[in-house]
């Protein structure tokens, strides 16, 4: 005997940065603008992310590429990771995430790696208020999704961890 378990995946689509509300094309701009501090020689693929705070407070980073390929960081880890370091008790409402590259149109909605899901999820269950996510490319239509869990079903949860 078995049984059957589905997520649906419910994103909102944009058709391009114009059409979002005030707040959430002015985070979109400002992850835009940090994607220029990219260090990627190798990928020369430029990503921003920012995030806006429950005080209203935006964060930004960018991707940190390194020679020593897994020593680079992803735009969106560099950015929680710094709000989370100097905004303790700072919630995180939304995070922003966008990309262009140097070879190529990026005219499509970029999503974070599964390793920045995992870590975004994680945040997402210690403050306990779901973190929005809003993905756009260089140019073309603008995702949304209203959490992290949306993204991420069935993420590694081992709160047993932290009881020891
Ligand atoms: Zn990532």
């Amino acid at each position: 005997m078995s049984r059957i378990l589905k997520h649906t995946v419910e994103l909102s689509v944009y058709e391009s940065i114009d059409a979002l509300a005030d707040s959430d094309k002015e985070l979109m701009l400002r992850a835009k603008k940090v994607s220029k501090t990219a260090y990627a020689p190798y990928s020369q693929f430029y990503v921003g992310a920012a995030i806006r705070l429950s005080s209203n407070e935006i964060i930004a980073g960018s991707n940190q590429e390194n020679m020593a390929y897994p020593s680079g960081m992803c735009a969106e880890r560099v950015a929680i990771y710094y709000a989370n370091s100097f905004h303790v008790d700072a919630r995180i409402d939304t995070i922003a995430i966008t990309a262009r590259a140097k070879e190529f149109d990026v005219n499509h909605p970029i999503a974070p790696c599964g390793a920045c899901r995992q870590a975004m999820s994680e945040y997402e269950l210690k403050q306990k208020q779901p973190i929005r996510l809003i993905m756009t490319g260089e140019t073309g239509e603008v995702f949304i999704a209203e959490s992290v869990e949306m993204i991420l079903p069935f993420m590694f949860n081992e709160i047993e961890l932290k009881k020891k």
